[in-house]
């Protein structure tokens, strides 16, 4: 049994200070006039509400560019000094639960990895994933030391697959076989960490709204491919939220009348053409021996023709599905990621023919944006959440 970890206390922010913090946090280094106008603040008033995050240490004031652009007249004067936020200021812990396993991260405000770590859970059991998340924190806590001494952490970010309710509550986890279980209230208690629990699609659509790939997008839609469909939708700068978005919706959406049968029966859905489980099935039978994925894709990519036929109709499958996605929520951008990402590169022109075969010639292709497929952006999506509830105070 260990102690809980030290926290750095963190006191909410609310109204223009919150605001204040959020742009610098997301889009700074920002010049005061230019968050003034921003926030619709006076120049005093700014100055009265920066002071204390000054103070603080959650904002700083960062090198000006006092190199003057070509040509320009060099200004008189002491540079003003851009705000920005200082991020190694406070310290978050992601973690994502799958049915066997926690995968962590440790990671600065911005969300910048400094260090990861996994291990298995002993047992679904909730008893042995609050120890396992325990003895995770505990291993983080001393790499931060390591990298950063004297460094804190100051939240604590919970993410699975299944519906969470108020970031607390893990009303329905299908792979760990929990129902209404108080996640965040028992890691607080065992950990010591402000925590919050969120599903790990919604977790990640967070993360790449403030962080990643939709970062200063006013519409873009989130699908992921790997052991299951995901899909986020962030629209007019904010992610839709629901009380079904942990149900995993797009998982059975019809994509090819000819397809394969999927394991929930349905011919042809995302699922049955677009999971990494139903590809591997599908090359494994085709090619008469058992593959990896990658392998499938490596074999395709060398113009492997059994191989090449099965990836063929998951890309074409990947482009229906894409131009379903931009017909039906009309993105700026699809943010493309999972474990299974790299179908969209190998299959790239089949992914294009599908898309085009749903599309109004007079469409233009949405923008396409490749996520990375490394399991650490799932516990990075979780840290996000934890960064939000501090900023935001939610
Ligand atoms: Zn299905």
């Amino acid at each position: 049994m260990t102690t809980p970890a030290p926290a750095v206390t963190w006191t909410p922010l609310s109204g223009p200070t919150r605001q204040i913090a959020l742009e610098v946090l997301l889009d700074g280094p920002l010049s005061r006039s230019d968050l003034s106008q921003r926030i619709g603040l006076s120049p005093g008033s700014l100055t009265r509400l920066t002071k204390p995050l000054l103070d603080s240490g959650l904002l700083v004031e960062a090198e000006p560019d006092t190199a003057p652009a070509a040509g320009a007249a060099p200004r008189l004067g002491r540079p003003a000094q851009p705000l920005d936020v200082a991020p190694t200021s406070h310290h978050v812990i992601g973690i994502k639960l799958t049915g066997d396993h926690a995968y962590a991260a440790l990671t600065d405000l911005r969300a910048d990895i400094l260090a990861a770590d996994d291990a298995p859970l002993p047992s679904p059991a909730p008893d042995d994933a609050v120890e396992t998340v325990a003895l995770l924190v505990d291993r983080l806590v001393e790499q931060l030391q390591q990298v950063r001494p004297g460094a804190r952490v100051t939240g604590l970010g919970i993410s699975l697959g299944g519906h969470v309710e108020d970031r607390s509550t893990v009303t329905l986890a299908d792979y760990l076989g929990w129902r209404d279980l108080p996640l965040a209230a028992l890691l607080t208690e065992r950990t010591g960490l402000r925590t919050v629990v969120e599903n790990d699609i919604v977790a990640v659509t967070e993360a790449t709204h403030w962080f990643g790939e939709g970062h200063g997008c006013d519409r873009f839609a989130l699908f992921t491919i790997g052991a299951g469909i995901g899909y986020g939708l962030v629209v007019h700068g904010q992610a839709v939220t629901s009380p079904e978005a942990g149900l995993s919706l797009l998982s059975h959406f019809p994509l090819d009348a000819h397809g394969p049968v999927g394991p929930c029966g349905h011919t042809g859905c995302a699922t049955a053409l677009l999971t990494i489980d139903a590809l591997v099935a599908q090359a494994t039978e085709r090619l008469g021996r058992p593959v990896t994925y990658d392998q499938v894709l490596d074999l395709a990519a060398a113009g492997d023709p059994e191989a090449g036929a099965v990836v063929d109709r998951a890309g074409r499958a990947l482009g229906r599905m894409l131009a379903a996605i931009a017909n039906l929520t009309l993105p700026q951008r699809i943010v493309l990621g999972g474990e299974g990402v790299r179908l969209a590169e190998v299959a790239a022109d089949a992914v294009a023919a599908g898309l085009h075969a749903d599309r109004n010639p007079r469409t233009s292709d949405p923008e396409l944006a490749l996520q990375s497929p490394e399991l650490a952006r799932w516990a990075r999506g979780a840290a996000v959440v934890a960064i939000q509830s501090l900023v935001l105070g939610r």
